[in-house]
């Protein structure tokens, strides 16, 4: 095989992959369906070059003559059309008669007659050269005029399009003109002078036409690389099976290799199809991460605004509501005289229903500013037993009128000093103390106060004789919003954020709260744990230790 069909063997391959890679990966937009039926048309061209330099029977070699005129018209035909669809324009349509008409009339005149190739003779060099038929000159015309049009179609576009838009353009110019000015010069031109030294240039410099503008095709599909790597090994493979085949001599060789492409061809076709899916499952996967990211922004604002609006809206709250409750409990102390039973209870009603407001109140808020961040611990020594004391005698009332027995009781070591936000477990021992007499229709509650001495803890529980919690039920009670199925029966009030804020400024405190229960109906032990202040706790340590002296 000479050096020159050697190249044009490469040149054939090259050409043939990117026109079905562009095949395959065309969008319907941007008219590369056009270009793959050009670039298609140009590897029949270079196998026309190929098989009229190789034939030597002066009959035959005829086919690959006309098939060089046939596909050059194609070629430039197609990327006419390309010049219009990728620069999505429409207008295409009025042109569609003036451009296929003649197209067609030149490909029947060069398969039918010798009006434009007439026939290849060998000339004394040894050359072998084509005769031309009258009508020649009109169809080299015809090619030029599509290529002039194409790129002036180009030119339009280019002044309107983006910086993007008009360096692929840049880039399908200076590819193609460089072919299409050889190919014009060396495959149409001068062998009508009877000059054909360079003949087979135009086929060869394709390579160029094709790539630069599979490339502008191809290039800002950048998540395709994976597609493309794929396609082109498969390719690869095929056209390296194919030639082997080809080659083969032996029927057994030519067996083999027949089957092996076969199955390659089959299994390339599966591979690329399913990368091809991978790649677009990642795409969609990738939009739809940037939706979500954008509704979880945007959800976060608003659950901000909320706690902002629930924040304000509770501070607003919360004035009247003590203002209720404190003349509802002057009324009942009789502060403004003697009140009639009738009277009584329902101010007492009054009374119970602001208490449970306020303590809710006082969980909306506490709840914004956990949202918000702005929850703030103001630490100072605290005796414990007194901050029980007072909710004890805070709740007397409530308790009193619902007839359950509430109880308090120390392990006798005191005293109980732990460093504490003294606001922020008044409202923790409240809450826990409200719960259970919210979820104990009859019986007792019993508080107390106790001592782990060799952790340094104090622990604060408050055990009812209630409805009892469901064993699976416990370690979920403390998350936001939680109410167990019974809650309901018994107590209709309550959003289930009493717990969550327990647990909330005990661990603030480093501290631990979690439940007992046996189960429904059994009652059930709400437990806090602090550490006690150590030097409190020192101090006590050496008096007792003194008083064993
Ligand atoms: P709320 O009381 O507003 O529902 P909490 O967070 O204070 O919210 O309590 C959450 C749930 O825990 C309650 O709905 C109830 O099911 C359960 N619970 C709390 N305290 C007790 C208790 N002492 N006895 C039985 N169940 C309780």
């Amino acid at each position: 095989m000479d050096i020159i069909n050697a190249i044009l063997t490469i040149v054939f391959s090259v050409n043939f992959v990117l026109a079905t890679l562009i095949f395959i990966n065309r969008k319907n937009s941007n008219g590369s369906i056009y270009f793959s039926l050009a670039a298609y048309c140009t590897t029949v061209w270079v196998l026309s070059m190929f098989f009229f330099r190789k034939v030597d029977n002066l009959d035959t070699i005829i086919i690959p003559t006309k098939l060089l005129y046939v596909s050059g018209i194609l070629i430039s035909t197609f990327f006419l059309r390309f010049s219009y669809a990728f620069l999505s324009k429409n207008t295409y349509r009025l042109f569609f008669v003036p451009i296929t008409i003649p197209t067609a009339l030149l490909v029947i005149l060069i398969i039918f007659s010798s009006l434009i190739v007439d026939s290849v003779t060998y000339v004394a060099s040894g050359e072998k050269n084509v005769f031309f038929g009258t009508a020649y000159p009109i169809y080299g015309f015809v090619m030029l005029l599509y290529f002039l049009w194409s790129y002036f179609n180009f030119y339009k576009t280019y002044k309107t399009e983006n910086t993007e838009n008009k360096y692929r353009l840049s880039l399908i110019v200076a590819g193609t003109g460089l072919s299409v000015f050889s190919g014009l010069v060396f495959d149409i031109i001068f062998p009508y002078f009877g000059n054909f030294d360079l003949y087979w240039l135009g086929p060869v410099l394709t390579i160029i036409f094709v790539s630069f503008t599979a490339y502008a095709i191809l290039k800002h599909k950048l998540f395709n690389v994976k597609i493309i790597a794929t396609e082109l090994l498969t390719f690869s493979l095929w056209i390296l099976i194919s030639i082997r085949a080809f080659l083969s001599t032996t029927f057994e060789d030519q067996l083999i290799n027949g089957g092996l492409l076969i199955a390659t061809v089959i299994l390339g076709i599966f591979l690329i199809r399913s990368v091809i899916k991978e790649v677009e499952t990642r795409e969609e996967i990738e939009m739809l991460a940037k939706d979500l990211s954008a509704a979880n922004e945007r959800l976060k604002e608003l659950d901000k605004l909320k706690s902002e609006f629930v924040s304000i809206a509770s501070h607003q709250l919360r004035s009247p509501l003590t203002a209720i409750k404190g003349y509802a409990s002057l009324v009942l102390d009789g502060t403004y005289g003697k009140v009639p039973p009738s009277i009584k209870e329902a101010v007492d009603k009054m009374y119970q229903a602001s208490q449970s407001l306020v303590v809710m109140v006082e969980d909306f808020l506490n709840i914004s500013r956990i949202e918000q961040g702005r929850m703030r611990f103001e630490l100072e020594l605290t005796d414990l037993e007194d901050v029980i004391k007072k909710v004890i005698a805070e709740q007397a009332l409530s308790v009193e009128r619902v007839g359950l027995k509430l109880s308090f009781s120390t392990d006798q070591q005191p005293p109980y000093m732990s460093v504490v936000d003294t606001g922020k477990i008044r409202q923790v021992v409240t809450n826990l103390i409200d719960n259970a007499i919210k979820y104990t229709p009859s019986g007792s509650i019993s508080v107390r106060l106790s001592k782990n001495t060799t952790r340094g803890k104090i622990i604060i529980s408050i055990a009812d004789t209630g409805i009892g919690i469901d064993k699976e039920m416990a370690p979920t009670l403390f998350a936001k919003f939680t109410r167990a199925k019974e809650a309901n029966k018994v107590n209709v009030i309550g959003a289930g954020l009493g717990l969550y804020i327990v647990k909330e400024i005990v661990t603030g405190h480093h501290g631990r709260a979690w439940v007992e229960s046996e189960g429904k109906g059994k009652g059930s032990t709400f437990f806090v744990e602090l550490d006690e202040d150590p030097v409190t706790s020192h101090a006590i340590k050496v008096a007792n230790f003194a008083k064993t002296m």
